[in-house]
């Protein structure tokens, strides 16, 4: 799974300044990230990075999100996150939407290429057979594959006649 994620998920840039935040002006939650994304700038991100805003996801752009997507996911895999375990949590449940938040979780998705949500897939379907991921976080991982594979659906543009 590291190495398909590794290769799936290039570096990309991090995004200008105002393409930071998701929603408008008047976020605090999203005007606060911003700062302390700008902050890390240059900086090689690891756990430290991944904790300051594991809990923030949902106030970050689609292109924050396409940033951060190949970091975090590496991260993930590392030991530290093995053993800390919820900034994993955090980012499954992000992957996992109630209903009434699927539009807003495919948006954030919108730079992320077909392959990468294949990839995103494969990953909660690894998840699902974890021993401890399986058990603890099995209806989240559920909702979360069905999530995925309904913005590839989605993603299929209809055959004009
Ligand atoms: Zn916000």
């Amino acid at each position: 799974m590291a190495n398909e994620i590794e290769q799936a998920f290039p570096f990309v840039d991090m995004p200008s300044f105002a393409e930071i935040p998701n929603h408008d002006q008047g976020c605090h939650e999203c005007s606060q990230l911003a700062e302390d994304v700008d902050a890390i700038r240059g900086r090689p991100i690891g756990g430290e990075e991944i904790r300051q805003l594991h809990q923030e996801l949902s106030h970050l752009s689609a292109k924050s999100w396409q940033w951060l997507l190949p970091h975090y996911l590496r991260y993930c895999a590392t030991p530290e996150a093995e053993y800390n375990k919820f900034e994993t949590e955090f980012l499954l449940y992000s992957l996992s939407p109630l209903e009434r938040f699927e539009g807003d979780a495919n948006n954030r998705l919108k730079f992320i290429t077909d392959s990468q949500i294949q990839t995103l897939l494969n990953l909660l379907r690894c998840f699902s057979t974890d021993e401890y991921w399986g058990k603890y976080c099995s209806a989240e991982l559920q909702r979360g594959i069905s999530f995925l594979k309904k913005v590839l659906v989605g993603r299929r543009v209809p055959r004009s006649e």
